[in-house]
């Protein structure tokens, strides 16, 4: 395989990886997983673009937290 094909590959999955983010930022709401700090379940939360922080109550045990 030559030095082109191998860039032109890498080239190529950057170019994905870009468009899988689009359709992200498009959709508007980043899905984050979050595990409860208590009772150790699975909560599906979305977050706003840029939004680090969501705080929501656990769908298990109720208990308010903060995602990491
Ligand atoms: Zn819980």
């Amino acid at each position: 395989m030559s030095k082109q094909k191998m860039r032109e590959e890498s080239e190529r999955l950057i170019r994905e990886a870009m468009e899988k983010k689009s359709i992200t930022i498009t959709q508007g709401k980043t899905r984050i997983e979050a595990k409860c700090g208590k009772c150790g379940a699975p909560n599906r939360l979305s977050a706003e673009p840029g939004q680090q922080r969501v705080t929501f109550a656990c769908k298990e045990c109720g208990h308010k937290q903060t995602t990491l």
